[in-house]
């Protein structure tokens, strides 16, 4: 306990988030046990939780932060007005300690740097202000953006009248219309759709600086501790291919495989076939193989040399068949990267053939995993 320092608890955003979660433990359950499970309650939760969370991972992260698309007026409005019913801080803030985290990251500027565990990472940066307040000044592109100021200005004013407002006046309103007792019905809308769903989502875009940093693997790139994870991705909206993205953050993608969990990719796909978003940032697929095969080879030769110290045994007849599916990368991995450099077009047949090769590595050097 003596280690909790006091003296710099962020006192407001503290209270906020624990008494949010205390109520939506406490209160969802009781309600659930009194009243019963009415569906409207609950489509209201999933609708709120989809919109919210949708327009952090689109809104927030993929357009205002990273600018990796262009979106028109009714996108950025509806992104603007449903992430601050998520209760994370303006579109403006929330940017600015974003590209802090992209420049700085596992380093002392990074707001939620991972080094300092998970706790930190997930929470405590919010929970405590031990670091100086940022100066903002890597935000002077969204401070034109008179919407964007707009949100800054009032984003608690919109986050309580949209975010918890209506939820209880449909839940009344819902309730009336059915011939119950209006005033549970609003109090449903409060619990449910209001502070439940404030909490799963505030908890769900957490994990991205937690988990994300934690679990799963590095396929681009072991230069920062972001990670690629199914099951992150899935709490995340798309946003658990971590590694990727804090390789290629400009993409508007994060789950770039076609069989990749990514709904915010696929919503902001479908609104640009909708002409409301243009512009859609994509890494030519030559340049994400080339990160792939940089990797795979970086620690196949790691592996290998771990190998080669001890001179007889399985090992050493293991250590050759890999070292052959090494020397072909190494001759794919130079050609790709002459043809990245000379900006030569691949065709699909070569880069498949090439993944594939790297795929049968890779699995190879988890199968003889066990000799190093
Ligand atoms: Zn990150
Ligand atoms: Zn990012």
């Amino acid at each position: 306990m003596h280690r909790i320092p006091f003296d710099r608890v962020n006192w407001i955003t503290s209270s906020f988030l624990i008494g949010t979660a205390i109520t939506a433990l406490i209160g969802v359950p009781i309600y659930l046990f009194k009243v019963g499970i009415d569906w409207f309650q609950f489509a209201m939760f999933f609708f709120y939780l989809t919109a919210t969370m949708m327009s952090i991972t689109v809104g927030y992260h993929r357009l205002f932060s990273h600018l990796s698309f262009k979106a028109k007026l009714p996108v950025k409005f509806f992104t603007l007005v449903f992430g601050a019913c998520a209760f994370e801080n303006s579109c403006l803030n929330w940017a600015s300690d974003h590209r802090l985290h992209h420049k700085h990251v596992d380093h002392e500027e990074d707001p939620y740097d991972i080094s300092k565990g998970f706790f930190w990472a997930h929470i405590g940066w919010l929970l405590f202000k031990l670091n100086p307040e940022p100066s903002m000044d890597n935000v002077s592109d969204l401070r034109k953006d008179k919407l964007v100021m707009w949100q800054h200005k009032y984003v608690h004013w919109i986050g309580f009248g949209v975010g918890v407002i209506i939820p209880v006046a449909l839940g009344y309103v819902w309730n009336l219309a059915m011939g119950l007792n209006p005033w549970t019905g609003a109090l449903g809308g409060f619990l449910i759709a209001g502070v439940c769903r404030i909490v799963v989502a505030q908890h769900c875009t957490f994990f991205i600086n937690s988990f994300c940093h934690m679990l799963g693997s590095q396929p681009y790139s072991t230069s920062h501790s972001a990670r690629d994870s199914a099951l992150m991705a899935f709490f995340t909206f798309g946003e658990g291919y971590h590694n990727y993205h804090h390789e290629f953050q400009h993409d508007y993608r994060n789950g770039v495989k076609p069989w990749q969990w990514d709904p915010s990719k696929w919503a902001i796909w479908t609104l640009s076939k909708l002409g409301l978003v243009e512009g859609l940032r994509r890494v030519p697929d030559g340049r994400i193989l080339l990160a792939e095969m940089g990797e795979a080879r970086r620690k196949a030769q790691l592996h290998l040399a771990e190998m080669r110290e001890q001179p007889h045994g399985p090992a050493h007849r293991a250590a050759d068949a890999l070292h052959e599916l090494v020397e072909k990368l190494s001759a794919n991995y130079h050609e790709l990267e002459k043809a990245v450099s000379d900006r030569v077009q691949l065709s699909r047949h070569v880069l498949n053939h090439w993944q594939d090769e790297t795929r049968i590595l890779m699995r190879e050097l988890r199968r003889t995993a066990a000799y190093a």
